[in-house]
């Protein structure tokens, strides 16, 4: 069976839908007759550079060209150049494989054949153009300063910025032009189109599916649809597409998303090993549970929830007012630095769990405006308990409700010492945690110095918040241990400066419980009050305790008293509301 991407390739420029303003514009410079001798096509993978390439081709050499600069696509000439079968005044060359360079390197001597016919032209299209050497480069320099009659060079990558130095003299001769990204919604609808000719059914979701997975790629997206089409022949449904493409349920992503909603941070290990049980590929259930977040965040805005299934964006609307806009910018900020290094990883499960655990422990921010509001009167604005922003109780969390309004803080008289084990966590809840969460409210308004400055040691949030702002410090003095530290989580604080990581590998146990001492010595620039590190070794859920979240502890850190200190602002909000600490 021939591939839908093939079946399909565009014929003319106008098929090239999406990628408008460079096939008009080529499209103009053949009807004009006035065509460059080089061009330099860039975008992501898939989206249509050699295809604008070929049928850049297809339109010089067309025997029926059009006075709109369209090739006819029924000619021999057209027909030759569409399926790529041999035709002489096309060549193709991967710069990516050793043959390309060579080819490269024979370009000059080939260049100057003169195309095969008075009134042909020869189209080299130098694909991958960023593997070309050096050598190759200056070879091209020397065509492209005496450019043969009727010849073009077409080059196309994906990493225009690989190009810059060493092809910068070529670069000023010819023409660049950046294709853009393809979105879920051109992909869905070309699908669309494309199965309506098959006569094939498909579902919106099934495509929605396959818009995602394609990530901006419309080969890619054809191709998925004849995998999927492979084993459910004649119809394209959600459930034939997450077989065939082993595409992680988006409900795997929602539940995930509640866990961190919840602050469910202990839940996030069995979450995770479930994952990997299933044989999930946790890259691809890293970037859709980016796409989810991003739903959810404009679901939290009013806007456009993007390629998500109906299910999923109503699942989504559902759950608004559960997360802060402000955490799920933070979260998404940091699935962003993730992912590039996420793909390279062999401890991908530990990075996800880092991840996440992290995401589970984002305090829900509470914006400084709401807390001023309420000391104004202006409004019933509850600090963090806005109307519609419910807050269910989570299983083994101690919720603490308060009333509507503003409300002093409950004066806490439990143990002041740590507990020796883990004490369970302790939500303090939404109009009492004003104070108790105030770090998260000022590193909105900016008290907090963008550098980072040390933070305590013992509040487990904070120091999940500075940890990769740390490895990146510690990396600068201390490389090995900073690679140790990369691959641990932080999953307890003591009020007593012992800090409890976790990693996966008895390798990287062993190797910071040799070094824990400098290691110690290297965090403490991060870590105020740092006194040792526990290491142990992931493996059984069971032994993991939830993180304490806010525990007696943090709320008696120092954390807020050195933030009354800085800014007079907060000072007198806490002071208006009472929200002082038993010490
Ligand atoms: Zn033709």
């Amino acid at each position: 069976m021939i591939s839908l991407a093939r079946k399909y390739r565009p014929k003319s420029f106008a098929d090239v839908a999406v990628q408008t303003h460079v096939s008009n514009t080529l499209r103009g410079a053949i009807a004009r007759g006035r065509v460059a001798h080089g061009y330099l096509l860039c975008g992501p993978r898939g989206t249509g550079k050699t295809t604008l390439a070929r049928v850049l081709a297809m339109a010089l050499n067309c025997e029926n060209r059009g006075a709109n600069g369209e090739p006819c696509g029924q000619c021999q000439s057209c027909v030759r150049i569409w399926s790529g079968s041999a035709s002489l005044d096309v060549v193709e060359i991967d710069a990516a494989s050793n043959r390309g360079v060579d080819d490269a390197r024979e370009l000059r001597e080939r260049a100057m054949y003169a195309p095969s016919g008075e009134s042909r032209w020869k189209v080299y299209i130098i694909d991958e153009a960023h593997m070309l050497t050096r050598e190759a480069w200056n070879a091209l320099l020397k065509i492209l300063e005496e450019p043969p009659p009727r010849v073009v060079f077409v080059f196309a990558t994906t990493e225009p910025q690989k190009i810059a130095q060493s092809a910068a003299p070529i670069l000023s001769r010819v023409q660049r032009f950046d294709l853009k990204r393809i979105s879920g919604t051109e992909i869905r609808s070309r699908l669309a189109s494309v199965l309506a000719s098959e006569k094939v059914d498909a579902d919106p979701d099934a495509l929605a599916m396959i818009g995602r997975a394609a990530d901006g790629s419309m080969r890619d997206a054809l191709s998925l649809t004849d995998q999927v089409l492979a084993f459910h022949d004649g119809r394209l449904t959600t459930e034939a597409v997450r077989d065939a493409l082993g595409l992680v349920a988006e409900e795997e992503q929602i539940a995930v998303l509640d866990i961190v909603a919840d602050h469910r941070a202990g839940d996030v290990f069995a979450a995770v090993a479930r994952l990997v049980d299933q044989g999930v590929d946790l890259g691809l259930f890293l970037s859709g549970f980016g796409d989810m977040v991003r739903g959810q965040l404009a679901a939290e805005l009013g806007g456009e929830t993007g390629d998500l299934s109906e299910r999923t964006r109503a699942a989504l609307v559902a759950r608004k007012g559960r997360v802060p806009a402000g955490d799920l910018l933070r979260m998404l900020s940091a699935l962003g630095e993730l992912e590039p290094r996420f793909r390279r990883s062999t401890q991908q499960q530990l990075l996800l769990e880092t991840a996440l655990v992290r995401f589970a422990l984002l305090d829900r921010t509470v914006a400084i405006e709401d807390v001023l509001k309420g000391i104004s009167g202006e409004g019933n604005a509850s600090p963090g308990g806005a109307p519609g922003r419910p807050q269910p109780p989570a299983p083994g969390r101690t919720a603490v409700r308060g009333a509507d309004a503003p409300t002093p803080v409950r004066r806490t008289t439990e143990q002041a010492e740590p507990p020796a084990r883990p004490s369970p966590p302790q939500s303090v809840a939404t109009s009492t945690g004003v104070a108790l969460e105030s770090s998260s409210a000022t590193a909105r308004v900016g008290i907090r110095p963008t550098t980072t400055t040390a933070v305590t040691a013992s509040d487990l949030n904070a120091v999940a918040g500075v940890w990769d702002d740390m490895v990146a410090g510690v990396r600068r003095q201390r490389p090995f241990i900073a690679t140790l530290l990369e691959q641990a989580l932080p999953i307890s604080a003591t009020g007593n400066g012992v800090l409890v990581l976790q990693v996966e590998a008895p390798a990287v146990q062993e190797g910071l419980t040799q070094k824990s001492g400098e290691a110690v010595a290297a965090m403490g620039a991060w870590l105020g009050g740092l006194q040792k590190i526990q290491v142990r070794l992931a493996g059984d859920v069971a032994n993991v305790a939830p993180a304490p979240r806010m525990t007696v502890q943090m709320v008696r850190s120092d954390t807020l008293a050195s933030l009354r200190k800085r800014d007079p602002v907060l000072n007198a909000a806490i002071d208006s509301l009472d929200l002082d600490l038993v010490d």
